[in-house]
């Protein structure tokens, strides 16, 4: 595996006009699990090369103990990403992103408006700065994003389809422990205690979705999912629901609903949703 840990060293011969081989880009912030393995083993499948970075972005952090506590083990990392057999790792410094204030700030319209952007102010903003920077410098075919963060993924695939950004955006499936808790490198700041706690997110969703193919009332399925949720006292963020293929209200055109929900346990923030027929 090839490091490379500064925009200047990036091999000129990986760039899209010189290289042989179909490129695949799966971006982290590092603190690997399961499911950033899982999208390389995607990458992997789709792609002849991949390339995965490493990067605690500051931008996208709106709380700055949230930055500070989150979790960063490098040098357990490149060990995975060594035995996954992936061919480049990006690791850039803060100073190496950001190498001068920025004279662009992303006004993403509704996506700012609801779930992860009304909540987290200048999220997306901050996800789109290091996101757009990493697919310039890297001129991937393909990038791979989980659908754990389904927003995320839903504001980066509708921003590179308006630009036409030479590459495909590919999602991945959530994966979860056995008792239903979908992976997340948060997941090692909580307790015993607080990750039994937390598979509750996800049967609250699964409750949710039972209520909706009975009942089909989006209003109904969101209460039984809150009830759940408030009977093990967890302390919600939001509880939504949206059209899952755009993030916008449901209307009559919608085909999937997505229930999405962010909690607190332990003071570390969680998320999840699901994903349903209308
Ligand atoms: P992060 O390191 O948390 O920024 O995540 C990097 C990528 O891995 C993002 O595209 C996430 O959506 C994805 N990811 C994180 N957790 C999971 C999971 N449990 N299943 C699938 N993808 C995930």
């Amino acid at each position: 595996m090839v490091s490379i840990n500064k925009r200047s060293d990036f091999p000129a011969d990986l760039k899209r006009n010189h290289r042989k081989k179909s490129l695949g880009f799966v971006p982290t912030m590092g603190a690997l699990h399961e499911g950033h393995l899982t999208l390389i083993r995607a990458a992997k499948k789709q792609c002849e090369a991949v390339i995965c970075s490493i990067f605690v972005n500051p931008t996208q952090f709106n709380n700055q103990d949230d930055f500070e506590k989150y979790p960063r083990v490098l040098d357990e990392d490149l060990k995975l990403l060594e035995r996954e057999g992936v061919d480049y790792v990006f690791c850039p410094s803060g100073e190496d992103m950001y190498h001068r204030q920025s004279s662009i700030e992303f006004n993403v319209k509704h996506f700012d408006d609801v779930m992860e952007g009304a909540h987290r102010k200048g999220h997306f903003n901050g996800v789109l700065q290091i996101v757009l920077r990493l697919f310039n410098i890297i001129e991937p075919d393909k990038a791979f994003f989980g659908l754990k963060d389904l927003q995320q993924y839903s504001l980066i695939k509708t921003v590179s389809e308006d630009l036409f950004l030479p590459l495909e955006i590919v999602g991945v499936p959530t994966v979860r422990s056995d008792d239903g808790l979908a992976l997340s490198s948060r997941n090692r700041r909580l307790s015993h205690e607080g990750l039994g706690l937390a598979k509750e997110l996800n049967v609250a969703l699964s409750k949710a979705k039972m209520s909706y193919n009975t009942f089909h009332d989006v209003l109904k399925a969101k209460q039984v999912g809150v009830s759940h949720l408030d009977e093990k006292g967890i302390v919600i963020e939001y509880f939504e629901e949206c059209d899952a293929d755009n993030f916008r209200a449901p209307n009559s055109d919608t085909q999937r609903l997505a229930l999405c929900l962010a909690a607190d346990i332990e003071g570390v923030r969680l998320i999840d949703n699901i994903v349903f027929m209308k």
